[in-house]
């Protein structure tokens, strides 16, 4: 599980975290939604070690996190942009995570397999990066990110690159993978239709605060505002 706590982060005067405490369970798909601006982006990259808070606590089954380096969290994270290393293979970028842990090659070669074949990538290991589609990418991004086997997995904005039929097809993908691996999965999307289909529970942002968290159908049909009630209401 991952306990948060009054976790707070400042831009100058510009509160971008304010005061979020939220219970996570081990298992869990939660979504963060929230408009552009509302810091889900922050509290991703909080969670994951990037981001130094101003305040707060971060534990992962009861032991504080906060101040550890990202590769000791024991934490997978799917950026915004994927970030993937252009100049690496496709199998050099998702074994680097084994590297920065100091797994021995042939580990590192086997472990990369098995995750490039859970998402379906496996004749690609040679490929260099900017040789894949954008849905390539995306998969290969997925893959880094759970090599080393973390119990957690944040994504931000997985699928915004994609076009609409593909996004729909890695939905489906990003599903079948929570339910077989059975990790803790941290989503951030801005769309709406996307965070009520696929999440356990969604957590709704604005301006740095959660303003409701409970399963998709309460968010849906007892939104606890006006701004919830508006935000949902335009998923169309
Ligand atoms: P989006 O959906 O557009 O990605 P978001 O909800 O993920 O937005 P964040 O990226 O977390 O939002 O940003 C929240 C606020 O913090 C924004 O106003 C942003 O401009 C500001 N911000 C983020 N990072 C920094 C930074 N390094 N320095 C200053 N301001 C920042």
């Amino acid at each position: 599980s991952i306990e948060i706590a009054g976790l707070r982060k400042n831009y100058g005067s510009l509160s971008v975290l304010d005061d979020i405490s939220v219970s996570i369970k081990a298992g869990e798909f939660l979504t963060l939604l929230g408009p552009s601006g509302s810091g889900k982006t922050t509290l991703l990259m909080t969670i994951a070690g990037f981001v130094r808070p101003n305040a707060g606590s971060i534990k992962v089954d009861g032991r504080e996190i906060v101040t550890l380096a990202p590769h000791k969290r024991n934490i997978g994270m799917v950026f915004q942009n994927y970030a993937l290393f252009p100049h690496m293979s496709v199998g050099e970028n998702v074994a680097y995570p084994l590297k920065l842990r100091g797994v021995g090659r042939g580990e590192r070669d086997d472990r990369a397999k098995r995750a490039l074949a859970a998402v379906r990538m496996e004749q690609y290991a040679d490929r260099r990066i900017d040789q894949l589609s954008g849905g390539q990418r995306q998969r290969v991004a997925v893959a880094r990110a759970i090599v080393f086997e973390p119990n957690i997995i944040l994504m931000d904005e997985p699928l915004s690159a994609l076009d609409k039929r593909l996004r729909e097809e890695m939905q489906v993908e990003l599903k079948r993978l929570h339910e077989t691996l059975g990790r803790t999965i941290v989503y951030v999307t801005h769309d709406q239709k996307e965070a009520l289909t696929m999440s356990d529970r969604v957590a709704v942002l604005k301006s740095g605060r959660i303003r409701q968290i409970a399963s998709p159908r309460d968010i849906y049909d007892k939104p606890v505002d006006r701004f919830v009630a508006d935000f949902i209401g335009d998923s169309g």
